[in-house]
């Protein structure tokens, strides 16, 4: 694929060495689970979901195209710290911890003298399967839901990740040494259940069913059809789920506050962005949460990079982009590792398919596939540009994104180009997971069952009218 010839090229100049900064900065990455870009002010959205976000993103640099490589947390998460696309066998079901062949940011920057912190709301990127690898300190909330099915997602919102990071940046060890911090948040995950100051946006007059209590959202895992839910519903639905956008945006600024008061004697570099996006009823499917689908809804993820400015001329003597403003080529989330590496001049490892984020260029390809569970059809699309061509039953179709409509484009040779792209990532995959020991399997404790089904997985607590979820 054009980007890993792009990267590797780039790794044998050197260009990744000469150009950290003179004091290597704290490291805060955000990661908002299920959070769409379409859905933020600062990415057009009509509502003011995130006016802080707002505020705080326009003195950082937006990427207005970022592609997320999957629909679910554990692909995208490690394409995040790998910089590499997932392989496309790679399923990375409940029980299958990352591989441990690939170096990950955590790991790399651990090498390179940082003291790595992890916080997770998300009970898949925890330490048994594989994702605290490189963490001196990883802490899951790992809270279970409350057995007599009362509200609970306020255990796993961004005021409970606050509190956690409060006590690890309070009782971390007297050390001189920079702060990678990766903080993994769940506000906008099913269920939506913002509390009482968030539902502003919810329709004052709604005389349905949907309160945002866990069993409203049973029946959204197996909704096939958007008429199925009725306007007013949809408009609850929609509602609650930016309620619990707006609850999060609340919480990043607890955040930002403690990560100044706690991490003032260095520059901070946050980069905040989330690992897929959520469907309400859009494309063919007609699918809602994040189960299924390809399109800009469920790949589309914002991505700010904030703290550029504060690093000197680190990156800014080779950079094309400016420490603050908006890029509009597309980027995506294997971007996330070299971009870090770069900014503190840790040289990449081999086989990366991301660049650096400071050095944007169009024309590359980037891979969206439905890693678990396997449909007999598997889906899968490769987005160029404002371009997406889509694996269909009936076949390869091509279509325009840029602006989250499809409209079927007629360009054969593009269409071509973009097939090829994924015969490369396919032959890519295999390659790799050839060069890997065997797959290995893990128990999945029942303490993580309770918290992956409270979610909607493993398809236990969920009626299905397919397969697990
Ligand atoms: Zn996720």
């Amino acid at each position: 694929m054009r980007a890993v010839l792009v990267v590797a090229l780039g790794l044998a100049l050197g260009a990744c060495t000469d150009t950290a900064p003179a004091v290597a900065p704290h490291i805060v990455l955000v990661v908002c689970d299920t959070l769409r870009a379409d859905h933020l002010p600062v990415y057009g959205y009509h509502r003011d979901t995130a006016p802080a976000l707002s505020a705080w993103a326009g003195s950082g640099l937006v990427f207005e195209q970022v592609t997320a490589p999957s629909n679910w947390t554990r692909p995208s998460m490690l394409s995040v710290f790998s910089g590499r696309h997932p392989e496309e066998r790679r399923q990375l079901r409940p029980g299958e911890p990352f591989p441990t062949e690939v170096p990950l940011l955590a790991e790399l920057l651990r090498d390179a003298g940082y003291e790595t912190v992890g916080v997770s709301a998300n009970p898949f990127m925890t330490p048994g399967l594989g994702a605290a690898r490189g963490f001196d300190l990883f802490v899951p909330i790992g809270r279970r839901p409350p057995e007599d099915g009362s509200r609970w997602k306020h255990l796993i919102a961004t005021g409970a990740v606050v509190e956690r990071v409060e006590y690890v940046l309070q009782t971390r060890p007297d050390s001189d040494a920079p702060v990678f911090l990766y903080v993994h948040l769940m506000d906008p995950h099913l269920p939506y259940d913002p509390p009482e100051d968030h539902r502003g946006f919810t329709p004052p007059d709604y005389a349905g069913g949907f309160d945002g209590a866990w069993k409203d959202f049973l029946p959204l895992h197996r909704l096939a059809a958007p008429d199925v839910l009725g306007a007013e519903d949809r408009a609850q639905v929609i509602g609650l789920y930016d309620g619990e956008i707006a609850r999060m945006d609340a919480g990043l600024v607890e955040l930002r506050a403690l990560v100044a008061e706690h991490l003032a004697d260095r520059p901070v570099l946050t980069l905040l962005t989330a690992d897929h996006g959520e469907a309400f009823g859009e494309g063919e499917s007609g699918r809602w949460a994040h189960g299924h689908g390809t399109g800009p809804w469920i790949a589309g993820v914002p991505l700010v990079l904030h703290g550029l400015d504060a690093l000197g001329p680190r990156a800014s003597g080779s950079a094309s982009v400016p420490a603050r403003g908006r890029v509009p080529t597309r980027v995506g989330l294997v971007d996330v590792l070299p971009t870090l590496l770069d900014v503190v001049g840790v040289p990449h490892p081999p086989d990366l398919d991301g660049r650096s984020l400071l050095d944007p260029v169009p024309g590359r390809e980037f891979i969206v596939y439905r890693a678990h569970p396997r449909p007999d059809q598997d889906e899968l699309a490769v987005v160029r540009d404002a371009l997406r061509a889509e694996r269909r039953p009936a076949g390869w179709q091509l279509v325009r994104d840029d602006d989250g409509r499809e409209e079927p484009v007629q360009d054969r040779a593009a269409l071509a180009a973009l097939e090829r792209a994924a015969g490369v990532w396919s032959q890519a995959s295999r390659r790799r997971l050839e060069a890997e020991t065997a797959g290995t399997t893990i128990e999945v404790s029942d303490e993580l069952r309770d918290q992956l089904e409270a979610l909607g997985y493993l398809g236990v607590a969920v009626p299905s009218d397919d397969e697990d979820r």
